[in-house]
C-alpha cells in the first residue's frame, strides 16, 4: 500500500493550495508553510496518499 501520493496528485493539491487563503506563506519566495485550517505543514499534508484538504478543495 503506498503511502505517499503519486507526484502528479501531490503538484495538483500544492496548485489548489497555492490559491487558498488559508494557506500560510513565509520568506522572501512567499514559499507554502502551513494550512491555517487544520495547521499541519502543507508539505505533509499534501503528500501522504490518505489526507484531505480540511476545506474540501482536495
Ligand atoms: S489544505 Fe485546503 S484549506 Fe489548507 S491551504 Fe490547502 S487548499 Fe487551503
Amino acid at each position: 500500500m503506498a503511502i505517499r501520493a503519486k507526484p502528479g496528485e501531490v503538484a495538483r493539491r500544492k496548485d489548489v493550495c497555492r490559491s487558498c487563503p488559508n494557506a500560510e506563506r513565509a520568506g522572501k519566495k512567499q514559499i507554502l508553510v502551513r494550512c491555517r485550517k487544520c495547521g499541519c505543514p502543507i508539505a505533509f499534508l499534501t503528500a501522504f496518499q490518505g489526507a484531505k484538504c480540511p476545506a474540501g478543495h482536495w
